[in-house]
């Protein structure tokens, strides 16, 4: 019978789900565990800027040194985080690590900005924008010009008032606000449209496969001209090769960030990469130079 049919699919569905929810609350209690031992670090990427080759600034990126495991990259522990408990608090850390870097660069005498990514539900949180602020104060000096909130544009599907809300008090407060994986969503020109936004970031996808298909190469022309329309400078991510940053200079994009400039680094190791790329790349001397851009 149906009823029968029904009961047999239930039975033969119910202990994948339960192992499933098993494992996710297993992994639940060791980024519990991983948040109180401190076994989550930043890795930093450098941004930056075609017109003078000058480095402005660092996406933070977060890893997770396992004591079994080794270094784990984010798609490994943020997808069970999703939604659960632990996503503001780890948020919270990411918010305060990322700010205590910049100010340990501001008293090595340096101006770089930081990218900070920020999950849809954290940016939910309904003190948010609160202890933001107080992390900010805490490091008298710091300018909070120089911090960029990375958003998703899916992070605005559930509440976009609240969202714009939150985010134009940020930029109240001096913060920037960044449009990450630009396009890659169903409605970009809607939040494009909607939401308080300083700059945006054109999703890797796109740049990674431009010099040979056509149609991303359309696609990353025609965001860097509608971002030159709104007047809003554009970075594109996931460059890899030389090619890739001369064919976005030649089409006028403002930043690059990806592997063929640097992969993320570890915090420790951010100062002595900013002064060989300073070394090579004099900020001012032969701006534009398109070969000048890597070793
Ligand atoms: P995202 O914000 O779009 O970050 C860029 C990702 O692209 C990073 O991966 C970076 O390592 C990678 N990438 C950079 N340049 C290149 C390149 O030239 N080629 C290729 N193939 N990849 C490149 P990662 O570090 O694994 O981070 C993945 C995603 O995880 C990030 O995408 C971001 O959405 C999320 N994420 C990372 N850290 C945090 C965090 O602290 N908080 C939140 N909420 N999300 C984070
Ligand atoms: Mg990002
Ligand atoms: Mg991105
Ligand atoms: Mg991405």
């Amino acid at each position: 019978s149906a009823k029968e049919k029904g009961r047999n699919q239930y039975h033969l569905f119910d202990p994948d789900l339960n192992e499933f929810r098993k494992q996710r609350r297993e992994q639940l209690t060791e980024i519990a565990r991983a948040l109180e031992n401190d076994e989550f670090c930043l890795y930093f990427q450098p941004q930056i800027r075609l017109s003078d080759n000058r480095l402005m600034g660092f996406e933070a990126l977060i890893r997770w040194q396992h004591p079994e495991h080794g270094l784990l990259a984010p798609g490994q522990f943020l997808p069970t985080l999703e939604n659960s408990y632990l996503e503001v608090p780890l948020g919270q850390w990411v918010l305060k690590e990322a700010i205590h870097q910049m100010n340990i660069w501001r008293e090595a005498g340096h101006r770089f900005g930081v990218s900070i990514n920020i999950s849809a539900q954290h940016l939910m949180d309904r003190s948010f924008a609160d202890y933001l602020e107080s992390y900010l104060h805490s490091h008298p000096g710091l300018d909070p010009g120089l911090v960029t909130l990375e958003v998703l544009e899916s992070t605005a599907l559930e509440d976009t008032k609240h969202a714009s809300n939150v985010l134009s008090r940020c930029r109240e407060m001096g913060l920037q606000v960044g449009l990450d994986d630009f396009g890659t969503g169903f409605s970009s020109l809607t939040y494009l449209r909607t939401l308080p936004v300083d700059m945006i970031k054109i999703d890797q996808s796109f740049v990674l496969n431009m010099l040979t298909n056509a149609n991303d190469r359309a696609i990353v022309e025609s965001v860097i001209f509608l971002a030159q329309r709104f007047s809003r400078p554009v970075l594109a991510e996931g460059v890899e090769t030389p090619d890739h940053a001369r064919a976005l200079r030649s089409m006028g994009c403002d930043q690059i960030q990806g592997f063929g400039i640097a992969r993320p680094l570890p915090a420790g190791e951010v100062l002595a990469w900013a002064n060989d790329w300073d070394q090579k790349y004099k900020p001012g001397s032969e701006p534009g130079q398109s070969d000048t851009l890597f070793p």
